[in-house]
């Protein structure tokens, strides 16, 4: 555990130290779980975004991109159900008097059991060496397998109580796991209570006619709102999806976790517009096709695994969670959730205008049925900064910090060091930028040894460094080096482009989902 703060710890200095994140407002002591994208951080966000765009949109003919407004017309909210059920259960601890969502404490709690049965994995790996059969050592080993049932029943007592909002039995579970808080130690709690996670504003000047208004806590509803408006002018015939990236409002109550859990964060989320009845099928279709498109990254297929909800939210019939090995452990990073014709439904009561759709195949109107992808682009910010940061000891001893970014999502895709201040070499090494800057960001850095450039730009995440030598002056040539193997090569200025480009073009790796 200890080892895992540690490692988060760094996770948090270096995206500072790097200009990754910073805290937001940092010389008034900063703002709780608000965060700010710094120089790097808002090259690697875009490039994020710009990813899942393009798999989700650019690559689909059946997928439009839209970008609606953050406020919304308040009885949206209350047609979605936001207003009477997006509430987290709360509890405090008298003693430490700190606030905690209840929920969490007891899935923190399975998740030290989880913690056992790794261990216990670890160790037979090492006894068993190559012969190791993990998923057989999982099912029969007994010690194992009564941690897994212990989990699997907290679980679902909590999602049982949870979904019936039976908030007395949260409590007794809390009780009966004798879970304390981590800072008092005490089990002095408080009971159960229900927070609405929605910050309120309002729309107007003067007091009396102002209107009530919330910030969005999802980017979905802006979808919903239009469905019919896409549909028609776009000429769209289901099955097809409406995209959408943009800001959400929460106001968490337990925001301790970096960029994990924030109170204004960003969401990129897509509705698939199907046929009533299909919705198992697109539901499994769409788990897969997201999940291909996290593995086309490299980040580890060991790192991702699905989780199936225990707890349905208000609008869903099947729902599962794209968890990712944080540096806290497994936690959702995306979700994906047949939500049934629910908030369409909603929104044509509330507003009494008509959703529906005319098939042209079945010969009727219906509402269309909804399976949407979700997924926070902070998370997944964090999942590739956090997997990408290693400490790596080298041959001769020494160790050196290396952000090893997918190089599709990397600021700076090459950086281009002249190898002493004169002789020419800084010049050719412009040249080099202005030829490279129309595709790529590309950095120039004379300052130190190379060696250390080189270090720098390990540590900053950047794919590519070129050096410029008194050689390129003669022969146009130069040298590359690879980040990741360290290797250096020669190579001709010329291809320079190519070469950068197949690495780091968004076709490549699109291809490869
Ligand atoms: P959690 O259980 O962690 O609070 P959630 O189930 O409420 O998340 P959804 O409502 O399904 O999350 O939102 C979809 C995605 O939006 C999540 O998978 C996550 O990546 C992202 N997300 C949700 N809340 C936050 C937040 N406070 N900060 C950053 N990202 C968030």
């Amino acid at each position: 555990m200890a080892n895992q703060e540690d490692q988060f710890k760094k996770v948090i200095s270096h995206a500072k130290e790097y200009g990754y994140v910073f805290q937001s407002s940092e010389i008034y002591d900063g703002l709780s779980a608000v965060y700010d994208y710094a120089q790097n951080g808002a090259e690697l966000k875009k490039n994020i975004r710009e990813y899942w765009w393009k798999a989700m949109v650019q690559m689909n003919d059946n997928i439009v991109g839209i970008d609606t407004a953050i406020f919304m017309h308040p009885t949206v909210w209350k047609a979605s159900g936001h207003v009477d059920a997006f509430n987290d259960p709360l509890i405090d601890n008298k003693d430490s008097k700190k606030r905690y969502r209840a929920d969490v404490l007891v899935e923190d709690y399975t998740a030290k059991i989880e913690a056992k049965i790794d261990k216990e994995v670890a160790k037979a790996a090492k006894r068993f060496g190559d012969s190791f059969d993990k998923d057989q050592f999982l099912a029969t080993n007994q010690r194992v397998v009564d941690y897994q049932e212990k989990i699997n029943t907290i679980l679902k007592r909590l999602g049982k109580s949870l979904e019936n909002e039976d908030l007395v039995d949260v409590r007794n579970l809390i009780d009966e796991l004798d879970i304390v808080c981590p800072i008092s130690g005490s089990k002095n709690w408080t009971d159960v209570k229900q927070f609405n996670l929605m910050f309120g504003t309002k729309l107007g000047a003067s007091a009396d006619s102002a209107m009530d208004l919330y910030l969005r806590p999802e980017t979905a509803q802006g979808i919903f709102v239009n469905f019919l408006n896409v549909q028609k002018t776009g000429r769209m015939k289901i099955p097809f999806g409406i995209a959408q990236v943009g800001k959400a409002f929460r106001n968490e109550i337990v925001a301790r976790q970096f960029i994990f859990r924030q109170r204004e964060f960003e969401q990129m989320e897509m509705q698939f517009f199907i046929q009533p009845g299909t919705q198992q099928e697109w539901y499994e279709k769409w788990k897969e096709n997201r999940m291909k498109w996290h593995l086309s990254l490299g980040l580890g297929q060991e790192n991702y695994r699905f989780h199936d909800h225990e707890k349905l939210a208000h609008y869903a019939d099947a729902a599962a969670d794209i968890e990712f090995k944080f540096p806290f452990g497994f936690k959702e990073l995306e979700g994906i959730h047949s939500r049934t014709n629910f908030d369409l439904s909603q929104h044509e009561k509330f507003s009494g205008k008509k959703l529906q759709y005319f098939d042209n195949d079945l010969k009727e109107s219906y509402v269309p049925y909804v399976v949407e992808t979700s997924i926070g682009l902070d998370r997944m910010f964090l999942a590739v900064f956090s997997n990408s940061l290693e400490e790596e000891e080298l041959e001769n001893g020494t160790t050196r910090t290396v952000l090893k970014l997918p190089a599709v999502l990397a600021p700076t895709k090459a950086a281009v060091f002249p190898l002493v201040k004169k002789d020419g070499l800084p010049e050719l090494a412009h040249e080099i930028i202005n030829e490279l800057k129309w595709e790529f960001n590309v950095f120039y850095d004379e300052k130190d040894a190379v060696g250390k450039r080189y270090r720098r730009q390990d540590a900053n995440g950047t794919p590519f460094c070129i050096t410029v030598d008194h050689q390129s002056l003669e022969d146009k040539t130069v040298t590359i080096r690879h980040r990741d193997t360290m290797e250096q090569e020669r190579v001709a200025i010329s291809d320079l482009k190519t070469m950068i480009n197949k690495a780091v073009a968004m076709k490549e790796w699109l291809m490869k989902i």
